[in-house]
């Protein structure tokens, strides 16, 4: 929102009235006198005229869990015990989660309640790469990594994936890196090159890695450095 709509709906004193108070140095952003009436603001921001409240600041709210096997990546659910129910923090039904997993996959799921923040980080365009871990049934065949790379045609959505990097640890273990999140993608990936996902682990997020000293079912908030290099 601009800052003249917000100051014009305080009092309803009018979009001229806005203009004027913001003209004149009397309105303030976070703490500072803000002159373009054209300022964008969020919910996010502390906004006051006079020194009185227009607006108090949401607390903008950034957390990484990780993930066990067996919970929902939902906010609620009548049947499964979610995400949510493993954060303890009085506004954790603010937070939407950026980044679902499957309920028999572990690993980083981020939540937030800025929008436009998770936004950025899932964006199509921004091709922020997701790391897995992932074992499987039968032995990894070499030519998957070419496959992988190529990527493969999904009726459904009509869509080809992106290339996506493939690096096997073991007979039957990998690394896989994805610039994209489609819909039980890991698993139907592999069920392409005739194999089957029996564990599968999201590492990162663009430039937010589990920490190793982060159990499964634990979580924290990220820092505000992480918060402004990962979108
Ligand atoms: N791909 C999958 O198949 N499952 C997940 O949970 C994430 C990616």
């Amino acid at each position: 929102m601009k800052l003249d709509r917000l100051i014009a709906g305080h009092q309803s004193q009018g979009r001229q009235a806005a203009h004027h108070a913001i003209a004149t140095r009397r309105v303030r952003v976070d703490g500072v006198v803000v002159t373009d009436s054209h300022h964008p603001v969020d919910r996010f921001m502390k906004v006051e005229m006079d020194h009185v409240l227009v607006q108090a600041p949401e607390r903008a709210l950034y957390l990484m869990l990780h993930k066990p096997v067996g919970i929902l990546s939902a906010t609620k659910d009548d049947q499964f015990q979610t995400v949510i129910d493993l954060i303890d923090d009085p506004d954790k039904h603010r937070l939407h989660i950026a980044g679902r997993l499957d309920r028999s996959t572990s690993g980083l799921v981020l939540l937030t309640n800025d929008g436009r923040w998770s936004k950025r980080l899932m964006a199509a365009e921004e091709k922020v790469p997701k790391v897995y871990l992932v074992e499987t049934l039968d032995p990894i065949s070499p030519d998957a990594v070419e496959a992988f790379a190529r990527g493969f045609y999904f009726h459904t959505e009509d869509i080809t994936t992106l290339p996506a990097e493939l690096e096997i640890l073991g007979e039957r273990s990998a690394r896989l890196t994805l610039h994209e999140g489609r819909y039980h993608q890991v698993k139907r990936m592999f069920h392409r090159v005739e194999n089957l996902v029996v564990k599968l682990h999201r590492e990162s997020i663009g430039t937010l890695t589990l920490p190793e000293d982060l159990p499964a079912g634990a979580w924290r908030e990220l820092t505000r450095e992480e918060v402004l290099a990962a979108a």
